[in-house]
Formats: C-alpha cells, structure tokens, sequence
C-alpha cells in the first residue's frame, strides 16, 4: 500500500513542523560537540523554582499517582479561578474551566470543539506556527489576515472587515505574541471585541505569554471587557512560560459552559486528566507569589535590550521592538535570502540556530529568541553581525 493511501485525509494536508527541522538540527550539531549558539528556543532558560518541584515531590511521596477528574482537580481550578479575578478581571466559575496537558492542548481542544468543515477561522499574520495547522486537522479553512510591521504586526478594525463572511467562526488573538512580541491595548483590544460581538465571531484569547511583558505595559484580557465579548471568547493560559514549566504539560481554558462541557467530553475520551504530579505542581505555582515571573521577565529585558541595540547596528536587518514573550522577529529581505536559506546556511556557517519566519507566515523574516543567556547572545549576535556583514 502507498503511504499516500494508508493515511487517513486530515493528515495529508499538515506540515511538519519547520521550527523542529531547525531545533533539531542544532541539537545534533551540539551533541557532535559542535559550539552551537541556539537563538531558537521557544521555552525560558531559567528552572522551574523550588517551592514547585517540592510539591511534585510531595505528590509523588503521598501516592497523588492516580487518574484525577478529567478536567482537572477542584483545587487546582478553584485556584485558577482566582488567578482570572485577580490578575485578569474575569469571572469563572470552576465548572468552565478546563485543565489540559499544555496550552498547546487547550487550543487544540477548543478548535476541536468549535471548527468544521466550511467554518473559517481568522489568524493575525505572522502567527504561532500550530493554529493554522489546528484548523486544518479540524477540517476549517486559516484565513490570514496580514498585519504591518508599521502597527507593531497588531490587526487593526480597518484591516479586518474585509476577511469576514457568513463563515466566519473564529478570530484567534495572542496577546503579548509570538513571534512578534506585540501586545494589544484596551482601546484596540474594545474595537475587536465590538466586530467580534456585532459579527457573532468567537475569540480563541492565547493569553500565554501574559507575564512576559516589558516597558511597564500592562496585559487585558478581551474577555473581562464586557459581558457579549465575555459570553464569546474561550481564555487559554498555562504555566509553561509564566513559571518555566514547559515540560510539566499544564494548560487551561475557559468560557462559556456549553464548550466547556463539550471540550471536557472531548478530554475525557482522549486524553483523561493532564498528569496527576503536575496538577499539584501547578496549584503550588498559582498559590504563589508571582515574584518568579517577575525576576525572570526584568532578565528578559535586559536581553532584549541587548539584542535589540546590536541589530541597530547590522544594516541589512531591522525589527520591531518586542512588547512581550522573548522573541526578536527579524526583517532579512536586504539579504534577498528566503528564511530557509538564511537560517539553514546561518547554521551550517556561523553555528547560529535561528527559526526561519516561514513557519510564521512571513518568508522574509527570522525569529530571534533571546531566552538564553546573555554571554550566549554576545556570542550570538557577534556571528550574525559577523556573516551577515559579508553577504
Ligand atoms: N501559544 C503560543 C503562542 C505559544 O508560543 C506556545 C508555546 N510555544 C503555546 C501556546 C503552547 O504552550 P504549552 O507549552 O503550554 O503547550
């Protein structure tokens, strides 16, 4: 049998992942003891704090190994409940509040949940290389709205109407985002809501990377702005970056009780419940202080600082300043090279990981990570300064 007849169709049409080709890669240059400068990281650096581990071990000592409710324990959700009230100004009750195996997952649930054949769904391009594939493994159409790098990549109320029809189903929203690292405003974050409540267009809210923000700007979440938008939008957040907890797989979601009811059947014969030990971990987090998340965001800052004053100096580059999360997206069309070959041969040259902005959307960009250190990033930046000189 030809492989292209064993697999079933929603498969056919997805991409591999062009960020993993990169990653990958790098690693193997690495583990050849290669001294290789990865600028590709999608995960922070720092470990994920004591106080959290201690927990999980704490979990694992008293026997908390067993299957949990699926969506999540009740502490944990009341716990996440709190976190919407005080940090975000949102109501939820437990009930609507679905804990998943990773934000990651939570997205690909609530698509799950809302998208079909024929349903399209808005992305603000450049975008998170997994939702337009989300929606084709869902059998929607991606319609991607190109934003400006003059408007900080933000979709703006003069760019949208025109990508709407009777179709129209979802508008995903990342604020702040990767990759561009920009962050929607309240009076921008109102005029979205306003078409979204007059055209009946759920919002899918990536609110991930919420911690992560710099210049004293401050995060709103488009579901706490009034009750229509509130009754239309699915919030996600997680633990993954807000306390360096990627490889826990903790991520959640919530909105309007019919699609958490009908994502938690979805969970229930699926996966089950996220990992038992990391539920504890996570409630741990959550019951903290949020002096984590603060340290690990004035480092970033600092990093970004540094990254952003050495691009100003390499001409055939230009970027626009991050607001949040810890990524630098790059404008490469002055070395008339694609993303692939700038990154592929940036690698094989120069041993610099970066990630091609095709997986983005946006083939004449690259993204920059700076979550690693800051003697990384000299190291870095003095090779690509370097190589990209010569071109
Ligand atoms: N949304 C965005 C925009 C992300 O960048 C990521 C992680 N790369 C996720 C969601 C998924 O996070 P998690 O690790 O919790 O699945």
């Amino acid at each position: 049998m030809r492989i292209d007849t064993r697999l079933a169709e929603r498969l056919k049409k997805i991409n591999p992942s062009s960020t993993l080709a990169i990653t990958s890669k790098a690693k193997k240059l690495k583990a050849e003891g290669r001294d290789v400068v990865s600028l590709g990281a999608g995960e922070p650096d720092f470990d994920t704090p004591d106080f959290i581990k201690e927990a999980a071990v704490l979990a694992i000592k008293g026997g908390f190994t067993k299957y949990t409710p699926t969506t999540g324990i009740p502490e944990l959700k009341q716990a996440i409940a709190e976190k919407f009230r005080r940090d975000n100004r949102l109501e939820y009750s437990p009930d609507q509040i679905i804990v998943s195996c990773g934000a990651k997952h939570s997205i690909f649930n609530i698509f799950m949940a809302l998208v079909e054949k024929a349903d399209e769904v808005l992305l603000p391009s450049p975008y998170w290389v997994s939702y337009p594939e989300m929606v084709n493994l869902c059998g929607g159409t991606p319609v991607f709205i190109k934003t400006l790098a003059e408007n900080s990549f933000k979709v703006t109320l003069k760019d949208m109407p025109r990508y709407i029809n009777s179709k129209t189903k979802v508008l995903v929203l990342n604020t702040p985002s990767n990759p561009v690292g920009c962050v929607y405003s309240k009076e921008e974050l109102e005029g979205i809501a306003a078409l979204c409540v007059e055209k009946k267009i759920f919002v899918i809210s990536d609110e991930i990377y919420e911690k992560i923000i710099y210049d004293n700007l401050k995060h709103y979440s488009i579901a706490s702005l009034n009750k229509e938008i509130y009754d239309l939008t699915i919030t996600v957040n997680g633990l993954s970056k807000s306390h360096s907890m990627t490889g826990w797989r903790i991520g959640y979601s919530a909105g309007p009780q019919d699609i958490a009811d009908a994502i938690s059947k979805l969970q229930d014969h699926s996966t089950s419940n996220p990992a038992s030990i990391s539920q504890k971990a996570a409630l741990a987090a959550l019951n903290g202080s949020d002096d984590f998340a603060r340290k690990m965001c004035a480092e970033f800052q600092k990093r970004r600082d540094y990254v952003m004053q050495r691009l100003k100096s390499i001409k055939k580059m230009s970027f626009v300043r991050p607001q949040g999360a810890f990524y630098i997206f790059c404008n490469i069309s002055q070395t008339k090279l694609s993303s692939q070959d700038f990154a592929g041969r940036l690698l094989d040259e120069m041993l610099v990981a970066v990630i091609p902005g095709d997986s983005f959307g946006r083939d004449d960009y690259v993204r920059l990570s700076f979550a690693t250190s800051l003697e990384q990033l000299e190291k870095g930046m003095d090779r690509i300064e370097e190589w990209v000189n010569r071109l």
